[in-house]
């Protein structure tokens, strides 16, 4: 589909930057880094190439290689670093936040104390999508309709049920709650399974370009006393635009809430690994800018300081203090 050429050069190019490493199999140290991303529709697992392809470009001098990895999302991630699964991962900063705080999702696990902080990226906006056909415009109108909120290790399930939570909803409120992973969302909005789906994701993604080209279906714009009340409720949620012409059917900015992509590693990858990794992003800035459009505002004062509820990890620290990045 030519539409999709865009993501498909990103993909491939992103397969180029990686290699074939079965989930588990890093170690500290071993020559092998894993970044842990989302669905491969979304803008992580570009993302996770980008870096990875940059590591890799110095592969001969630190001898490293760097993988990325598909998963569920923000909450999958956390969980798999926490294992060491993975070695870095990309995660939203509420999720961030939860983890280091052991609370919502985390509450079992309790407080993450390994958990580091590497830099935020771009911002990513709560999306709901729903077929033109299900009659939804607003927020309220999901009520009865067949939702996907998420599977189970994404970050956009927990915004979800926070939205719910705020608006007096439980799961009763819909004729049915489906768990899709992001990458099958637009497949089953498009055959009709579901009404709506939601999904917090930097734009644009191929998962909102395939779900408004592939059939006839809306962004539906959040605001008003419903977002009002839920950014009074939690400090982590901001508002959020998504950014007018980028999809078919959609040339305005449209109104949403919503979070950022931090960058996150676990306190047992060593400072060596850390740094090379921040390295290669902060020294290759202006062609990491161009490897996605949702890199290109980036600035790197921001991405020290936006969104990052775990301590900057000592490699990464390095690499800043070094480079005038951060005095203390
Ligand atoms: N924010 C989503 C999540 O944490 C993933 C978005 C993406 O893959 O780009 O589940």
């Amino acid at each position: 589909m030519a539409s999709l050429n865009f993501f498909t050069t990103l993909l491939v190019g992103s397969l180029f930057g990686m290699s074939a490493v079965a989930a588990g199999s890093s170690a500290v140290n071993s020559g092998f880094v894993t970044v842990g991303t989302g669905g491969v529709t979304g803008v992580y697992y570009p993302t996770g190439g980008a870096i990875c392809r940059l590591m890799n470009k110095a592969r001969r001098q630190h001898g490293l290689r760097c993988a990325v990895e598909a998963t569920e999302g923000s909450v999958y991630n956390i969980q798999a670093i926490r294992s060491r699964e993975l070695d870095f991962a990309i995660v939203q900063s509420d999720i961030q936040y939860k983890a280091v705080n052991g609370v919502a999702e985390f509450s079992q696990a309790g407080a993450d104390k390994e958990l580091r902080s590497v830099f935020s990226l771009y911002a990513e906006p709560f999306t709901l999508v729903a077929r033109s056909d299900s009659g939804v415009t607003r927020f309220e109108d999901l009520r009865g309709k067949r939702i996907n909120i998420g599977a189970i290790g994404s970050g956009h399930r927990g915004m979800m049920r926070e939205l719910m939570k705020i608006n007096g909803w439980s799961d009763k409120d819909f004729s049915q709650v489906t768990e899709f992973d992001s990458a099958e969302q637009a497949g089953v909005l498009c055959t009709g399974e579901v009404d709506a789906f939601v999904y917090t994701v930097g734009h644009p993604s191929g998962a909102i370009k395939e779900a408004t080209t592939a059939c006839d279906s809306a962004i539906i714009p959040l605001k008003g006393k419903l977002i009002e009340r839920l950014l009074d409720n939690s400090g982590y949620y901001r508002e959020a635009k998504i950014p007018g012409g980028m999809y078919r059917g959609n040339p305005d900015d449209i109104d949403t809430f919503g979070v950022g992509a931090t960058l996150v590693v676990s306190s047992e990858v060593s400072e060596e690994t850390v740094y090379l990794m921040t390295k290669a992003v902060f020294e290759n800035f202006d062609q990491f800018r161009k490897l996605h459009p949702a890199f290109a505002r980036l600035r790197k004062a921001e991405m020290l300081s936006d969104g990052l509820s775990a301590p900057i990890h000592p490699g990464a620290l390095r690499y800043y203090r070094e480079n005038r990045l951060l005095r203390k």
